[in-house]
């Protein structure tokens, strides 16, 4: 069997972990995040005391960053070096890191070859800012998944708290519009849709639904 690619795009919030994740285990196939490459890329930064946008500093300090995903029952952990570090990069101090950092285009290409070899080797769904217009321009199926920043930010709100991390809204809301502007105004791969990509806006759709437009789009062009 040739190995199939799908790439999911799209801003924070929009559901594309969730979905994908679920889409995948459906397909047979392995769900790479790659947002949390970034996170843990991000993360590193953080604990060395570095400031995520310093991208001289940032650039300097890669050659010591030892990221790496594993596939552990065919659940994605990441790793920074032999720690696994899954859980602590999804605190929202991470996640601005995540995007500060990966605005650089030494983080950009540090993590390029890696997301390309875990897609050429496996069956996979991807998602990310990039995948469909960067990463894997040839994947089979490219999906654009967005909603609004509101419905985003309150799906975000409820994920938060029940990882125990409640955060208020408004908080959650102005990191999701902060991080769409930086996703889509940075120079290099900025979050947009490619060309080639179906549109699927979740905002009023609940996640059954969403799930099942999902899979239609990808049954319609794997078979
Ligand atoms: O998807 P997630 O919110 O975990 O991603 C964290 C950050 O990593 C995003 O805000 C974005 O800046 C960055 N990212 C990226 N390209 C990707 C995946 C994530 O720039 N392919």
């Amino acid at each position: 069997m040739s190995v199939v690619n799908i790439a999911i795009d799209g801003p924070a919030g929009a559901g594309k972990s969730t979905l994908s994740r679920r889409a995948a285990a459906a397909l047979g196939y392995i769900y790479v995040d790659t947002g949390a490459l970034y996170r843990a890329v991000g993360l590193y930064m953080l604990r060395a005391g570095i400031d995520p946008k310093d991208a001289a500093a940032v650039t300097g300090a890669l050659d010591q960053v030892h990221v790496s995903l594993r596939f552990i029952d065919g659940e994605q952990r990441v790793f920074l070096g032999e720690e696994d570090v899954s859980s602590e990069i999804r605190t929202p101090d991470a996640s601005m890191a995540a995007s500060a950092v990966s605005a650089h285009p030494s983080v950009r290409d540090f993590l390029f070859s890696l997301q390309r070899d875990i897609a050429a080797a496996n069956c996979c769904i991807m998602d990310g800012r990039d995948i469909g217009t960067v990463v894997l321009p040839n994947a089979r199926v490219k999906v654009f998944l967005t909603a609004s920043p509101e419905t985003r930010a309150a799906r975000r709100c409820k994920e938060l708290e029940e990882k125990g991390m409640p955060t208020p809204f408004d908080e959650v809301l102005a990191d999701i519009v902060q991080r769409d502007y930086n996703d889509s105004h940075r120079a290099v791969a900025p979050l947009r849709q490619a060309d080639d990509a179906v549109l699927l806006d979740t905002s009023d759709l609940n996640f059954a639904q969403a799930l099942d437009a999902l899979m239609q789009i990808i049954k319609e062009r794997v078979s």
